[in-house]
């Protein structure tokens, strides 16, 4: 069982958030510490730590939460971003519940930090 993560308390409404969609499945919402002029997460409802967690069962809801990020950032009339998802905390996974991070509005850097 997942642990009460800060974005359990943003699902469950117990904390605030720069909420930018939501529906059955997931809800989107701006980076508290945006690293990007544009800086938003898109995290399943589902409480899933992260992608290692993830089995078949959630291949159509893996789908959806790229398909929404690409919605919203599509909305923003964006043509470039990145999409990060962070496995693990070596990987730099600070909250362990999944998220996918877009990133857009600047030049990025690969390799990555
Ligand atoms: P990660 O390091 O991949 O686990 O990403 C976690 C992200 O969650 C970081 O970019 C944080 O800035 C962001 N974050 C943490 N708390 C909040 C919050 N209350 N509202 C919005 N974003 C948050």
């Amino acid at each position: 069982m997942i642990k009460t993560t800060i974005f359990q308390k943003i699902i469950n409404g117990e904390i605030p958030c720069e909420k930018l969609h939501e529906d059955e499945f997931c809800i989107a919402f701006n980076d508290i510490a945006a690293q990007a002029p544009v800086h938003f997460l898109v995290i399943p409802k589902k409480p899933i730590i992260s992608l290692f967690e993830c089995t078949k069962d959630d291949s159509d809801l893996l789908g959806h939460l790229l398909f929404i990020g690409s919605k919203i950032a599509k909305s923003k009339k964006l043509k470039d971003w990145r999409t990060v998802i962070n496995t693990g905390e070596e990987s730099g996974q600070t909250v362990f519940h999944l998220h996918i991070h877009f990133l857009s509005g600047r030049k990025m850097n690969w390799p990555p930090g």
